[in-house]
C-alpha cells in the first residue's frame, strides 16, 4: 500500500499519498470509500468541501427539500445491516432525514475517520511518470494518490443566470442549490422565486405559506404530479422489512432503479375510459410512478400527447384564476421528456391570494434593480428573490475540479464540444481516473443510490482485479469512447427526450453550453449488463498497462 506522508520526488514537496482520493462525502463518496477501504484494504481517503457528509444534501437545505424517490428505495442496499437498523418516516424523505441517515451510514462504518472536510479540491493533475494523481485543495491541502475517483455528483455546481443588475439589488438573494445553513425568514416579506424545475416546485408552496406575498417568475410552464407525501405506516415498514431482497433485486433489474416494474402496456393499447381510470388512480396514488403505468410513455408522440393532456386538464381544474391557469399549463414539451417534478401543493398554492406567477415567456427580465425585478412589461418589488434555476449539470461539478491528465490536458478543454466517455466512467487521457455518475452512464435517469452502488462495485472490482495481475494504469481507448458515445446518442433518439432542446439532460439551461444528450438512457438494467460483460472480458476497451 502507498499510505504514508511521503516526499514525491517529482513535485518535492509534501504530499499525503494514498492508493485511492475520493472527491465528495455524499451517497457515492461514502460507499466508495467504504468498498476500498474495507473490502480491498486499500488506504484511501475522501475530500469534501462541506463540513459534514451528505453531499447534494448538504448543501440544498431550500425550505420544502425532499427526494422524489421514495424513501425505502433512497437508501444504500448493499448493506442489510445498514437496512435493518435504519426506519424511515415518511414516504419521500425529507431533506433533513436524509442527511441524518447519511451520518448514521458514515457512524456505522466508521466512514469519518478518512474523510477530510472543508477541504475543497481546486486542482487534480496527473502526473504521468509516478503514474500518480496530485490533488490540491483550496485550504492548501496536497495528497497524492494511483487512482482518483471523482464521487461529486451531477447536480451539484449551482447555475445562477446572469441577470443584469444582480449586484445593485438593495434586498437578499440565495441559489437553492446553496441554502443558508441558518435557514431564511419570509415572514412578512415579498419574495420572488425564478424557477419551477422540481427544486422550484418543491420550495414555493412553503415559501408561500411563509411570505408575505410571493412573486413567480416562470420561463417553461411544468408538470406536477402530486408526491401525496404521509408518514409511513407501520404495515408499510413491516413490509420493506420483511422483503426487502426482493424489493433490491426489482430496484437493479428495472429501467430506472426504482423500486416498481414499468407496466407492458401501450397508451394506445387500452380504451379511452381504461386510460383515463389507470390515470386518475395514477394521479391518487402519487409520485413518479405514473410514468411507469405504460411503456410507451417516452417513445411514442401520440402516447406522450395522451398523457401530457391528461396533466395540463390536471392543472386547470386545481388553478382557480383562469389567467394563472392559462400561465401555468402552456407547457411546450411532453410530459417527462424534461425531469418530471412531484409535489405538495404546488398547483394549489397558486389558489392563494398573496400568490402571483408571471410569464416570462410573455415579459422577459431584463434586470434586476434595487428593489426588485423589471420585466419589459413592468417592475416587481421584491425583498428576497430566490433562483431556483438548477444547476450545471453532469459536466459543471467535475470541470469545477480543473481536472488534468496527460500532458496537461484539461478536462474542460477535451470535453469542449460535450463530454466522451468510455461507459460514463472514464475519459481518454486520464488514467486511473473514475467519475462515478458521470456522463454516459444512467446516473440522473434513475433512482441515484441504485446507480452509484452499481458505479463503486464496478470501481471496486476493476481496481481489485487490477491489483491481483499486477496492473498499475487503466484509461480507455479512443475507439471504445466513440464506439459508446455513439450508443449513447442511438439509444437517446430513439426517445422523446431529444425532441425537448431546453432540458439540462441536454446541456440547454446554461448559455454556451454544447446541446449533448449526456446520460446513457439505454436503462440501468442493460447497462449494469454492459459493464459486467466489459469486466469479464478483461475489461474491453480498457488498456491495462504495468
Ligand atoms: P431545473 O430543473 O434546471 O429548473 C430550473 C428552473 O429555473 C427552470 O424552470 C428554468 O427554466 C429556470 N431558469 C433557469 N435559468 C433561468 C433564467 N435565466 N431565467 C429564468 N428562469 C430560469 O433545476 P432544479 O429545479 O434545481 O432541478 C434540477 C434537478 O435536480 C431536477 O431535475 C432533479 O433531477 C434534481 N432535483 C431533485 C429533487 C428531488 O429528488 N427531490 C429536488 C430538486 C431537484 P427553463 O425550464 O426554461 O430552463
Amino acid at each position: 500500500m502507498l499510505d504514508a506522508v511521503v516526499p514525491l520526488a517529482a513535485t518535492s514537496t509534501n504530499a499525503r499519498l494514498y492508493d485511492a482520493l475520493i472527491i465528495g462525502a455524499g451517497f457515492a463518496g461514502m460507499y466508495q470509500l467504504h468498498s476500498l477501504r474495507d473490502r480491498l484494504g486499500l488506504s484511501a481517503h475522501v475530500l469534501e468541501a462541506g463540513d459534514g457528509v451528505g453531499g447534494t444534501w448538504y448543501w440544498n437545505r431550500y425550505p420544502g427539500a425532499r427526494c422524489d424517490s421514495e424513501s425505502h428505495s433512497y437508501c444504500y442496499h448493499f448493506s442489510d445491516e445498514l437496512v435493518q437498523g435504519w426506519e424511515w418516516s415518511e414516504r419521500y424523505p425529507s431533506q433533513p432525514e436524509i442527511l441524518r441517515y447519511l451520518n448514521y451510514a458514515a457512524d456505522k462504518l466508521d466512514l469519518k475517520r478518512d474523510i477530510t472536510f472543508g477541504a475543497r479540491v481546486v486542482a487534480a493533475r496527473y502526473d504521468e511518470a509516478e503514474n500518480l494523481w496530485h490533488v490540491q485543495t483550496e485550504q492548501g491541502g496536497h495528497y497524492a494518490a494511483r487512482y482518483l475517483i471523482t464521487a461529486v455528483g451531477c447536480l451539484s455546481s449551482a447555475n445562477l443566470p446572469k441577470i443584469d443588475g444582480i449586484a445593485d439589488f438593495q434586498g437578499k438573494w440565495y441559489h437553492t442549490g446553496e441554502w443558508p445553513h441558518e435557514g431564511v425568514d419570509f415572514t412578512g416579506k415579498r419574495v420572488g422565486v425564478i424557477g419551477t424545475g422540481s427544486t422550484g416546485i418543491q420550495a414555493i408552496p412553503v415559501i408561500s405559506a411563509a411570505a408575505k406575498h410571493l412573486t413567480v417568475f416562470q420561463r417553461t410552464a411544468n408538470y406536477s404530479i402530486p408526491a401525496r407525501n404521509a408518514p409511513l405506516t407501520d404495515d408499510f415498514k413491516k413490509y420493506v422489512r420483511e422483503n426487502f431482497a426482493e424489493i433490491r433485486d426489482v430496484m437493479r433489474s428495472t429501467v430506472n432503479g426504482h423500486p416498481w416494474r414499468i407496466a407492458d402496456r401501450s397508451v394506445l393499447d387500452v380504451s379511452d375510459e381504461e386510460r383515463n381510470e389507470i390515470f386518475e388512480k395514477a394521479w391518487e396514488r402519487g409520485g413518479l410512478r405514473l410514468r411507469a403505468e405504460f411503456r410507451d410513455v417516452l417513445t411514442n408522440e401520440e402516447a406522450n400527447r395522451i398523457v401530457s393532456d391528461f396533466l395540463k386538464k390536471k392543472i386547470s381544474q386545481i388553478v382557480k384564476d383562469p389567467a394563472k391557469a392559462a400561465i401555468l399549463s402552456d407547457i411546450d414539451h411532453g410530459f417527462a421528456t424534461k425531469r418530471p417534478p412531484i409535489d405538495t401543493g404546488y398547483f394549489e398554492t397558486y389558489n392563494r391570494d398573496n400568490v402571483d406567477v408571471v410569464s416570462l415567456r410573455a415579459e422577459a427580465i431584463e434586470r434586476i434593480t434595487a428593489t426588485g425585478v423589471k420585466t419589459s412589461k413592468g417592475e416587481y418589488p421584491l425583498d428576497i428573490i430566490v433562483f431556483a434555476t438548477g444547476f450545471d449539470a453532469m459536466t459543471g461539478p467535475l470541470f469545477n475540479l480543473n481536472i488534468s491528465g496527460r500532458g496537461d490536458m484539461a478536462l474542460r478543454d477535451v470535453w469542449r464540444e460535450g463530454p466522451r466517455s468510455y461507459l460514463g466512467l472514464q475519459v481518454v487521457g486520464f488514467p486511473n481516473l473514475f467519475t462515478i455518475t458521470g456522463p454516459g452512464s444512467p446516473s440522473v435517469l434513475t433512482n441515484m443510490p441504485v446507480a452509484i452502488e452499481q458505479h463503486v462495485d464496478w470501481i471496486t472490482r476493476c481496481i481489485a482485479d487490477m491489483r491481483k495481475s499486477g496492473q498499475t494504469r487503466i484509461e480507455a481507448k479512443p475507439d471504445a469512447v466513440d464506439d459508446w458515445m455513439v450508443q449513447v446518442q442511438e439509444v437517446a433518439n430513439r426517445t422523446l427526450f431529444t425532441k425537448t432542446l431546453h432540458s439540462w439532460y441536454l446541456g440547454a439551461n446554461v448559455p454556451g453550453k454544447p446541446r449533448v444528450f449526456m446520460p446513457y438512457i439505454g436503462g440501468m438494467a442493460r447497462y449494469r449488463r454492459i459493464c459486467d460483460e466489459v469486466a469479464d472480458k478483461g475489461y474491453e476497451g480498457f488498456a491495462l498497462t504495468r
